[in-house]
């Protein structure tokens, strides 16, 4: 099936999602979860209150590293969650705008 879109298929769904579990396991994910620090909003929150995050979401092709994994509070996924990509990025952008000042 040449369907354009479906680069990533249900395996490498898959794949991810074992690595997911792995990585959520793994010393430096909670190194990096007991800063407590949201990476979106900055606030401080208990280490059990954040979630893992994907920067790139994996349905979008990315991958469970370091690099692509950041701790997020409730708050944040959830918004991230019912923001369309395009309209969390601007957020993202606009408080960094905020931050500068
Ligand atoms: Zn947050």
């Amino acid at each position: 099936m040449g369907a354009f879109f479906s680069e990533i298929d249900d395996e490498a769904i898959k794949k991810e999602k074992d690595k997911a579990r792995i990585l959520r396991k793994s010393q430096w994910w909670k190194r990096r979860k007991s800063t407590g620090v949201c990476h979106y909003c900055g606030e401080k929150f208990k280490p059990d209150e954040l979630t893992m995050d994907h920067l790139i979401p994996i349905s979008r092709g990315g991958k469970n590293n370091k690099g692509n994994v950041v701790p997020a509070c409730k708050p944040c996924n959830n918004k991230k969650k019912y923001l369309l990509p395009i309209e969390w990025e601007s957020e993202l952008a606009s408080r960094d705008e905020e931050n500068k000042r």
